[in-house]
């Protein structure tokens, strides 16, 4: 089954209010689809910051924490005007269980939406082969 790209927002956004973020004040959330079922997470911030986890790895850990493990599509939501993008880490975990040049749906506070492809944020990542 295709996924739903509203649905999958929707996810996202939802996931965002559960976001633990005192240092940032930036509420993220996001949702990954895979063997048929949605699975979110917000980040999670920690006083010693190199510790906050992103949403978007908590969201994969969820699905292949359920065998989960071919990832369809993802979304992600940031709260305000920054601009919804995932960091390299994340892009890097995300691409480890892609299945194919995923879509990834975006969208920020201010209601602007957009769909781009996970090689477009990182044409060349990490392999061991
Ligand atoms: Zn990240």
């Amino acid at each position: 089954m295709p996924v739903n790209r509203a649905k999958l927002l929707s996810a996202a956004k939802n996931a965002a209010k559960n976001s633990y973020s005192p240092y940032s004040g930036i509420k993220v959330g996001a949702a990954v689809y895979a063997g048929g079922k949605i699975f979110s997470a917000a980040n999670v911030e920690n006083a010693s910051y190199g510790l906050t986890a992103c949403a978007e790895r908590n969201a994969v850990a969820s699905a292949v924490s359920s065998g989960n493990r071919k990832i369809e599509a993802v979304a992600l939501f940031i709260s305000g005007k920054h601009e919804p993008v995932p960091c390299g880490a994340c892009l890097q975990v995300l691409q480890e269980f892609a299945k194919g040049d995923i879509p990834v749906i975006s969208a920020s506070g201010n209601g602007e939406i957009r769909i781009s492809r996970l090689s477009s944020f990182l044409p060349k990542p990490f392999k061991i082969k």
